[in-house]
């Protein structure tokens, strides 16, 4: 049994920087209780991104990026290895976890269901409408307003990869996306492969950066397609170099079918923290 989760890439201010840890090892925490117990990489996955997102600190439900508009549109997806299941969701403005909605089309025939439609699968799976103002919080505008002015993009995206008892791997990515996107913009975050990747017999992969570039180079896809070949910090250091040729940075946790992994960064920084059978950790490197 394995969890990482990563608090996003970007910097994080040195006054934030020991809450930032606990939030991810208390999300690795929350991960790792589901493995314990029997439960499934997905659910596991799925409960360390739920807390992140209720964490106000990370980039994620509460405390969301927000657009040019000053509003929050979230997007993310959990893939289930085991059967290359896919649950993503785009563009989102009225769920408090947009992570248990992914799950919920995880489900569901639709691979990605965005906006509008989003939102009335929520209601029909019993998901109540959040108040969209709740997610908005003092920091996320103080970043916007500071984006505005100086062009800044900001991050702090939240994901996890999991690795169950019976051998089974999942990955699960939400966020708010950049900071003053345009209003509509879909990042990485719920593509296949994109933002968020896993295949039985390979590995887990779950992205952060800029979305824009890391779609294009399908940098889940592509670090966890090059596991077998060199093992998770050079797969997810080739993937996102592909990124950054294209002109973006960002960072990955990659995890392989036999539990070693990975937390490889191209941004100035990237929180993240694990546990495995040899021990547990966090670092923001
Ligand atoms: N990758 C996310 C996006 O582009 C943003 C982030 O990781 O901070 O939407």
């Amino acid at each position: 049994m394995v969890i990482v989760v990563h608090g996003g890439a970007g910097r994080v201010a040195p006054e934030l920087e020991e809450a930032v840890l606990e939030g991810v090892a208390a999300a690795r925490d929350r991960g790792w209780r589901v493995l314990a117990g029997g439960g499934s990489a997905v659910e596991a996955a799925v409960a360390a991104v739920a807390y992140l997102e209720d964490h106000p600190l990370f980039n994620a439900g509460t405390g969301s990026a927000l657009n040019r508009q000053g509003f929050v549109e979230a997007d993310a997806a959990v893939m289930d290895g085991a059967t290359l299941g896919f649950g993503g969701v785009a563009g989102v403005r009225d769920v408090k976890n947009p992570i248990r909605l992914a799950r919920e089309v995880l489900d569901a025939e639709p691979v990605l269901l965005a906006g509008e439609g989003a939102s009335l699968f929520a209601r029909e799976r019993g998901i109540p409408a959040y108040d969209p103002a709740a997610l908005v919080t003092e920091r996320a505008l103080e970043r916007w307003r500071e984006a505005r002015r100086r062009k800044v993009r900001g991050s702090g995206t939240v994901g996890a990869v999991a690795l169950d008892a019976r051998g089974r791997l999942a990955a699960a990515t939400s966020t708010g996306g950049l900071v003053d996107k345009p209003v509509g913009r879909v990042g990485d975050t719920p593509l296949v492969g994109a933002g968020t990747y896993a295949e039985a017999g390979l590995g887990a992969a779950s992205a952060t950066g800029e979305g824009e570039y890391l779609a294009r180079a399908l940098v889940a896809f592509r670090a966890v397609a090059g596991l077998a070949e060199l093992g998770p910090e050079a797969a997810a250091r080739r993937a996102l170099e592909r990124a950054r040729t294209l002109g973006g940075e960002g960072g990955l946790i990659l995890l392989a079918t036999d539990g070693r992994f990975a937390a490889v960064h191209t941004s100035p920084q990237m929180s993240h923290a694990w546990r495995s059978p040899k021990g547990e950790g966090a670092a923001l490197s």
